[in-house]
Parts: C-alpha cells; sequence; structure tokens
C-alpha cells in the first residue's frame, strides 16, 4: 500500500513537471520590419508544432503584406492605387475590412486619420518613392492635396467593393501592421490557445497571461531614436497596445524636424510638441490606427477626442526637462512603474 502510495506521488510530481508553463518564442521580418511572438503552453510544444504555428505566423503575416503593401507592386492596394477613377474593384474581405475601418476612423476624427495621404507621404519623402531631402514648394503641396480626401473612396458594403471619384491612393500603413497582428492572435486563438503575445513592428497584442502566470508587461519607449528604453510599463491583461511616434521615422532641415505623420488639411508633417501616443484598445488595428489619428491631432485636440471616445491613451510631450505625460483618463490604472 504505502508503496503504491509512492508510486502515485511519483507519478503526479512527473506530470505535474510535464505540463509546468513553457514559453515558444517566434520571430522573423515581415513589413520592412520585425515581428515576434511568445506563446504560453503547458508543457511545451512539440517540434512539429513549432514548426507548424511558426509557418502559420509567417503565411498569415504575408498574407497581409501580399493584400496591402504599397511597396508591393501587385498588391491588392497597389492595383486599385493604379485603377482608373471611378472603375468599381472588388476587394478581398481582410483588404475590404480594413478599408472599411479606415474610413470609419477618418469620418470619427474628422479627416485626421485619412489612409489617402499617400501621395503627401511620397511628397515628404516617407513613402516607396524614398527619401527627399528639401521642403516641398507650397504650389506642389497645394496640387498634391488635391488628391487627397477619404470622403472620394466609396465602399459597397454588400458587394465587398470599393470605386475612387477621384485620382486617389490608398496608404493602409498606418494600421496594416496592426490588423496583421489581430489576424495572428485570431489564428492562434482559433487553435484553443490562450496566452501568447503578438508584436509586429512594435505594436502588440496579448492574451491571458505570461509565463509566470502574470498579466503581460509591456513597455511604452521612452520617445528617444538612441536607446530603447521603457519610459512606462504597463501590465495588460487583453487587449493591445500600439505607439504613433516622431522620434523613429524623422528627418531635420534647418532645425525643423519633419515626421511620418502628416496632418491631411494642411499637408505638412503633423508639428506640435507630441513626441509619442500610445493606445490600448481591444484589437490591434484600433490601437494603431488610433495612435496615429492623435498624433496628427496633437496633444491639445487629440486629449480632447480621447477623452470624448473612451480612448486609453498615453501622451508624451516634449519639454524642455524631458517628457509631460498626459493621460487621457484610466491609462493610469494599468501603469506598474
Ligand atoms: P507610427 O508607429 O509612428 O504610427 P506607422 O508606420 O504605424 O508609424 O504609421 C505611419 C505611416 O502612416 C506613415 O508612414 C504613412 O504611411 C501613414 N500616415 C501618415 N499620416 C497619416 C494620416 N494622417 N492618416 C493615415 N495614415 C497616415
Ligand atoms: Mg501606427
Amino acid at each position: 500500500m504505502a508503496r503504491l502510495f509512492v508510486l502515485l506521488l511519483v507519478t503526479f510530481f512527473l506530470s505535474a513537471c510535464g505540463s509546468s508553463p513553457s514559453e515558444s518564442r517566434f520571430s522573423g521580418a515581415i513589413m520592412g520590419t520585425s515581428y515576434s511572438v511568445k506563446l504560453i503552453t503547458e508543457g511545451g510544444l512539440s517540434d512539429a508544432d513549432y514548426q507548424r504555428i511558426a509557418a502559420e505566423i509567417q503565411e498569415t503575416l504575408s498574407r497581409v503584406d501580399r493584400l496591402m503593401s504599397t511597396y508591393k507592386p501587385d498588391s491588392e492596394v497597389s492595383v486599385f492605387n493604379r485603377t482608373p477613377v471611378d472603375t468599381e474593384v472588388t476587394l478581398s474581405s481582410p483588404t475590404f475590412e480594413v478599408i472599411a475601418a479606415s474610413k470609419r476612423l477618418y469620418e470619427m476624427s474628422e479627416g485626421a486619420f485619412d489612409i489617402t495621404v499617400g501621395p503627401l507621404v511620397n511628397l515628404w519623402g516617407f513613402g516607396p518613392d524614398g527619401r527627399l531631402l528639401k521642403v516641398p514648394s507650397e504650389e506642389r503641396l497645394t496640387e498634391v492635396l488635391q488628391q487627397v480626401g477619404s470622403n472620394r473612396l466609396k465602399l459597397n458594403v454588400e458587394r465587398g467593393s470599393i470605386i475612387k471619384e477621384a485620382e486617389l491612393a490608398i496608404d493602409l500603413s498606418a494600421i496594416a501592421k496592426g490588423y496583421a497582428v489581430d489576424q495572428v492572435a485570431d489564428v492562434l486563438s482559433g487553435q484553443g490557445l490562450r496566452d501568447y503575445l503578438v508584436e509586429v513592428g512594435g505594436e502588440i497584442r496579448i492574451s491571458g497571461l505570461n509565463l509566470s502566470r502574470s498579466a503581460w508587461v509591456l513597455g511604452v519607449e521612452l520617445p528617444d531614436a538612441l536607446g530603447r528604453q521603457a519610459h512606462t510599463v504597463i501590465g495588460l491583461k487583453e487587449g493591445a497596445m500600439a505607439t504613433s511616434g516622431d522620434y523613429r521615422n524623422f528627418y531635420q532641415v534647418e532645425g525643423e524636424r519633419y515626421s511620418h505623420t502628416i496632418d491631411p488639411e494642411t499637408g505638412y508633417p503633423a508639428r506640435h510638441h507630441l513626441a509619442s501616443v500610445t493606445v490600448v484598445a481591444e484589437t490591434c488595428a484600433e490601437a494603431d490606427a488610433l495612435a496615429t489619428a492623435l498624433m496628427v491631432m496633437g496633444e491639445h485636440k487629440g486629449l480632447a477626442f480621447a477623452k470624448k471616445h473612451g480612448v486609453q491613451a498615453l501622451f508624451l510631450v516634449r519639454t524642455s526637462e524631458g517628457f509631460e505625460v498626459l493621460d487621457s483618463g484610466k491609462f493610469n490604472e494599468l501603469v506598474l512603474n
């Protein structure tokens, strides 16, 4: 009897060991940036499962890139951009979904978020056409502004189709990374996996718990081109976090800083003291796009907008001493440091 008891105890101990949580990591390159995934499973993954999941993640991200990249001439978006005015184009459901979400945010943000900014992004040297080192002329700016305005994109929900009513081009750079993160999260959840972190180019979505069986800990970067240091650390139980900033992709001409977020109203790169905006939302597409929208608006308008619409956002504003922290409300509840 005692022997049986010991045997049972040993069996119990071994099976408990076998089911301790283990972290598997996946990473690679996509959309001109990198991605990483952390997946927590009981007892770890077999080699075969690891390889299968790695391939599924890569394929999910590649699919979004193949459909939505403006750097790929044969992507669905690039083909649409070359399509003549007033021609109806039926889109794949992912592309339609992202464009429809973008149009909703365009309306909600009163034009601050506008996926037709592409020509302006190029004009300022932040697009597929490459860098420019001199400020465009007012004439050229006025001309290019004529080619901007999501109000002239007409969507047909029943048919999943789109028509441009003017010479417009779509640029999904400010939402596609977040959407790709959501797609990977859906693939993992669809297999019954519950504990993971998915990140593409700094935009993150998490689910469940981390390896230590606690809420995932995420860092809001110090807006500084040099190092990758956390300014604020948060604990997140469910959802997504995305940051928009002026500190990574920018250049300076005669002391003026030009960054890749363009105000579609003026045609100029957003000009204010906002160094970064971090948004926490249910989906990463939403967080990603909202962060860009708030970045366009700047600290005053952006904070008012976030408060009005219940957006959980953290603004880091440049001051002579460092950064002023503004919270739209409730972001504070997530902060650990
Ligand atoms: P960030 O992390 O700073 O938000 P993203 O890559 O997510 O950077 O978004 C920046 C990109 O979004 C720009 O390179 C440009 O292609 C696009 N973009 C710039 N201004 C706008 C805007 N007002 N609305 C929508 N997209 C924009
Ligand atoms: Mg963004």
